[in-house]
């Protein structure tokens, strides 16, 4: 069995996931520090000769810093809104992290419908292909402002787990702010132990707690899992890491870091 440093240095092609409670502070602000932090080390990833494609939230968190009000409207319409002004906000924090390295980035937004058509989902692979051939880094997001649905589901851990499958990518980096899946909730029980390895989905889901909601993060750990399954079914690991430990991606690829590893049977 591969260990989670084997698993990312076989890896051609990651995809990382990062979580909107990583990218935003205690203030509910992005952090563009961390941003920056992810960056880098996404583009060691580059530098070792892979290829890597992001899909970030953050665009909601974004747009209550951008435009200091309607943090607080529940409507649908105001959350779209802010998730609209802050996808900007967003790809130029990107933009300008990246540039630090040379490397350009493209926005992708995508609904679930795209995933489900066939010529879309072509051209979105084709599209992916072309970038990351021509050494851009894709930035994959939802299209909240034409999926209603999926501002109600917010859930970016399945969009990355449908980007992994489509670019047939090797692993499938999620960065959320827990160094894995525990038995029960990390934040609400300190005695909560973390579980490194995971085989068996249904098994997991008997074992462990899965409650919590965050007030940015949208998904919890349920969507994660189900990530795992999904692109465990096409033999794709998916790697849980903390993405607010600074450094968390280079540990993990040298062997320091602990997370959870959903291993494909
Ligand atoms: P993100 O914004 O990174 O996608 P979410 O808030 O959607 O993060 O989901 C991660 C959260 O799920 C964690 O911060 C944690 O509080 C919560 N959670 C609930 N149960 C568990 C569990 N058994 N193991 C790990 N995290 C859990």
């Amino acid at each position: 069995m591969d260990s989670m440093s084997d698993l990312i240095k076989r890896s051609k092609k990651i995809v990382i996931k990062i979580g909107s409670n990583v990218l935003s502070d205690d203030c509910g602000v992005v952090n563009k520090a961390i941003l920056h932090e992810i960056v880098e080390q996404a583009y060691e990833l580059i530098d070792k000769g892979k290829q890597v494609v992001i899909v970030s939230s953050g665009a909601g968190i974004c747009g209550v810093g951008a435009i200091n009000k309607w943090s607080r409207r529940g409507d649908i319409n105001y959350k779209q809104a802010l998730c609209a002004i802050g996808q900007v906000e967003l790809m130029m924090a990107y933009k300008e992290a990246f540039w630090d390295f040379n490397i350009h980035v493209a926005q992708i937004l995508l609904t679930r419908e795209d995933f489900s058509d066939q010529h879309r989902r072509l051209n979105i692979r084709n599209a992916l292909f072309t970038l990351v051939d021509e050494g851009v880094v894709p930035i994959v997001n939802e299209n909240d402002s034409v999926s209603v649905e999926e501002i109600k589901i917010g859930d970016n851990d399945s969009l990355s787990a449908s980007t992994t499958n489509l670019w047939n990518a090797d692993c499938l980096i999620v960065l959320s702010d827990i160094d894995g899946v525990y038995d029960k909730d990390p934040k609400r029980f300190q005695d909560a132990s973390l579980i490194e390895e995971v085989w068996d989905i249904d098994g997991l889901l008997m074992e462990i707690d899965v409650l919590g909601k965050s007030d940015f993060g949208t998904g919890g750990i349920l969507t994660k899992i189900e990530a795992a399954r999904s692109v465990n079914e096409y033999g794709i690991p998916l790697i849980l890491l903390n993405g607010k430990k600074k450094g968390v991606i280079r540990g993990a690829y040298e062997g320091r870091e602990k997370g959870t590893v959903f291993y494909s049977k």
